[in-house]
């Protein structure tokens, strides 16, 4: 037990102070110092200036009295144990004195005992108690401080409460993140100053702290947990809650630590969001996709709905990446995302599965033929003009649609059925929709067989061309005949290029056709000169794959010298996507073509995206407007002052403009009017034999009379008598075709 040396007593009364002072030297205590004075002024310049063990302190001193006092010394000397003396038997001022921070008291008439005899040991073992006391505060309250310092450093919020629940703890973080400063916070209820949340429905969640407590054990949140600050900012955190216990195990209390996991949590939403989500466009990808339609096939039945999934892919597009460059196909994908996404309602799906494939999904349908309205609506949604750096942009669109559960029983079959009928739909003609059908899966056997037939088709001389003429609109004479080619099939009878040139492509057949096409084309007009037809020139269509084949030109050459013809009367008729790629090696070639004689044409104009300034670059004798465009003549005034504008844009550029498909008088009437240079199409003649073509020449398409030379030839009305002409002319572009034409150039 401590030693006591310096005891400084504070007592105005001297009989008291006597009586005091005489107890300790009963004691004996030699070691005691006693130094005893009677105001608060001394008690405070003693304590200033020497070291003292333990005060004792009257309540009743002339310049301080009961708690004043008390709270004096305490100022002076924090860590002196101090005993109070007091005259008065009150229990109340004894226990305010503990309060302030006393740590015993003393009442003056019981330190004498009952028997008259000073009662020494009471006294110095409250003295001593009280040293004792003090000491065990001091080293507790450093333990309490280290502890709290250690939990305000650490980075985690700490709270701490009682039994009832009520806050007894808040660290700074834990201040922070709620927006209670701990004096505000102090013993109210937990649940008051937390609010904690779920992220789902925004639902208070059980108090973690009575949860703990009342089942004693660690507890976490649930894994989305949201804390809503006092001003009411929502924070995720994660968290666990401990119960305390005492030293007896009783539960005191519990503890919650919790972090703010925002940075985490928007870490991992963001991480799940691009593993779901297409990066260009925003919109679902394929694997959230495949979910989605998951859901639906597993939601729609019990409602008594279907479910459908468009598969839409964008004509063109790959033209308008070729010759725009990829920054302005990326920006024109976002607009059509956007387009798409407008269509729909808020349940249905649009993803993009990669390139130009969106698919979408609608949920819950009434009928599969909703889809179609859907599917209408899409269509006309991406055909308005996107505006995208300076150029606006005219995209069609195909679109096949599948529908659960009669077109497939999951999603991989309803895509893969849709994308079946979206080839379908695009094989019809552009801007189309098509259902999916059973039959189309024999799509792709057909493809096969076609193939297989187009091998030997040479060698079986299946092939031959038709001519059809090009009309100078002023004149009425024709002035050329594109050269079209036709197969007999000899099980499937005529077939169309449309339906074989696309395969002849994709196996590399396209080049010894192409070969055969251009030898025929300049026999006939070899044979047409010698017959002393008037002059014209032959078009021949060119493949992307044969005008970029090495030997094009050298065969090109060979062929010449073969059959004789002069090169002013061949022209090669090139789409734009077949110049614009790879510009730098079409222009040369084209230079050298030009030098020869030979004219070129560009054909399907308006199709690739391409512009006329563009196309400047190469030398270029003529455009012909696709037939796509004349077809809008008499439709809509908007696309017929397309058709005005291309004409006027064409002519300032000094080329020839030729108006394809032309079927109407009053197409024709309109192309006249606004002055296109020449038009080809069924309104004049289809592609007809050699024999018929040296008929027209002569006797003249109708409406126009003979053309300017005068031959004889054979009587023909061309104009009503197709039947050994081009029998298939008229419904090529719109057969059920079952090619695919993926990649054409
Ligand atoms: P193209 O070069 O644009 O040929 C014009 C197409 O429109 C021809 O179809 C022609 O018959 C058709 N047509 C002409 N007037 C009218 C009309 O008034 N109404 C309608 N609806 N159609 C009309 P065709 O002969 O089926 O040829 C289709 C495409 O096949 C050609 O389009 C061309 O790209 C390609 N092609 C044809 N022959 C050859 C060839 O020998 N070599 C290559 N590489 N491609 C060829
Ligand atoms: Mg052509
Ligand atoms: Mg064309």
């Amino acid at each position: 037990m401590n030693k006591i040396r310096a005891v400084l007593l504070v007592e105005d009364n001297t009989g008291d102070a006597r009586l005091l002072q005489e107890i300790f030297k009963d004691e004996g205590s030699v070691d005691t110092e006693l130094t005893h004075v009677t105001s608060m002024r001394e008690a405070e310049q003693h304590l200033a200036e020497n070291n003292v063990d333990i005060v004792l302190l009257d309540l009743g001193l002339p310049d301080a009295q009961g708690l004043e006092a008390i709270q004096r010394i305490r100022a002076a000397a924090p860590r002196v144990p101090l005993v109070v003396i007091t005259g008065l038997d009150d229990e109340s001022v004894a226990a305010q004195s503990l309060q302030e921070g006393a740590q015993d008291y003393l009442i003056k008439g019981q330190i004498v005992s009952s028997s008259g005899q000073v009662e020494t040991r009471g006294l110095l073992r409250a003295l001593r108690y009280a040293i004792e006391r003090k000491a065990m505060e001091e080293a507790l309250s450093v333990e309490k401080e280290r502890a709290q310092v250690t939990l305000n450093c650490i980075g985690d919020a700490v709270a701490c409460t009682d039994v009832a629940g009520n806050l007894t703890f808040l660290n700074i973080v834990a201040e922070k993140l709620s927006g209670w400063s701990w004096q505000e916070a102090a013993g109210r209820p937990m649940a008051e100053v937390f609010k904690i949340i779920t992220s789902e429905n925004h639902e208070a969640i059980d108090n973690p702290m009575d949860v703990a407590v009342d089942e004693n054990r660690t507890i976490h949140l649930p894994s989305n947990s949201i804390l809503t600050r006092r001003d009411g900012f929502e924070i995720p955190i994660e968290d666990s809650v401990a119960p305390i216990h005492d030293r007896d195990g009783r539960i005191t209390g519990a503890v919650i630590v919790f972090r703010d996991v925002s940075e985490a949590r928007a870490m991992t939403l963001q991480m799940t969001y691009s593993a779901e989500h297409d990066f260009l466009t925003g919109l679902p990808n394929r694997m959230l996709l495949n979910d989605r339609i998951k859901q639906a096939i597993a939601v729609a039945p019990r409602h008594g709905k279907r479910v459908a999934v468009l598969f839409r892919v964008l004509d063109g597009f790959k033209h308008i990446n070729d010759s725009l460059g990829h920054p302005t196909g990326d920006k024109l994908l976002q607009s059509v995302a956007r387009r798409l996404v407008e269509c729909v309602r808020a349940s249905d799906t649009v993803s993009r599965q990669g390139g130009d494939e969106f698919v979408v999904l609608l949920s819950e349908l009434e009928h599969p033929e909703d889809a179609a309205i859907t599917a209408r609506r899409l269509l006309a949604a991406v055909a308005g003009a996107h505006s995208i750096d300076q150029h606006d942009l005219h995209i069609t669109t195909s679109i096949g649609v599948s529908v659960y559960p009669d077109d497939g029983p999951d999603a991989e079959a309803l895509i893969k059925n849709a994308d079946t009928a979206m080839y379908q739909a695009k094989e019809n003609g552009r801007q189309n929709y098509q259902f999916f059908k059973q039959a189309m899966n024999v799509r792709a056997v057909e493809r096969q067989s076609i193939e297989e037939g187009l091998r030997r088709a040479l060698e079986r001389q299946e092939f031959m061309l038709h001519y059809q003429p090009k009309v100078d609109l002023r004149s009425g004479s024709i002035t050329g005949a594109e050269a079209l080619i036709r197969w007999t099939h000899p099980t499937r009878g005529l077939i169309g290029p449309d339906q074989f040139i696309p395969v002849a492509e994709d196996c590399g057949l396209i080049l010894p056709i192409g070969a055969w096409v251009l030898r025929q084309a300049c026999e006939q007009a070899r044979a047409w000169a010698d017959a002393g037809l008037p002059a014209i020139t032959v078009a021949v269509n060119v493949s992307a794959l044969e005008f970029r084949d090495k030997n094009f030109l050298e065969s090109l050459f060979a062929i010449f010298r073969e059959t004789g013809v002069e090169p002013k009367c061949l022209e090669f008729e090139l789409t734009e996507s077949v110049l614009m790629k790879r510009a730098e090696t079409s222009a040369p070639i084209l230079q050298i073509l030009r030098g020869m004689g030979i004219r070129i044409s560009v054909d399907d104009f308006g199709t690739g995206y391409s512009s006329l300034s563009y196309l400047r670059k190469f030398p270029i004798d003529s455009v012909k407007i696709d037939q796509s465009f004349v077809r809008q003549i008499g439709v809509s005034d908007d696309d017929a002052i397309l058709v005005t504008a291309m004409i006027g844009m064409a002519r300032s550029l000094r080329l020839r403009v030729i108006a394809e498909g032309v079927e109407t008088p009053e197409e024709l009437a309109f192309l006249r009017a606004h002055e296109c240079d020449e038009a080809q199409g069924h309104v004049f003649s289809p592609a007809v034999l050699p024999q018929h073509f040296a008929t027209l020449m002569t006797k003249g398409v109708p409406g126009y009379g003979a053309s300017q030379a005068s031959v004889t030839a054979p009587d023909l009305d061309v104009r009503t008598d197709h039947s050994d002409s081009d029998q298939y002319a008229g419904a090529t572009n719109r057969n059920a075709v079952r090619v695919s034409r993926r990649a054409t150039s």
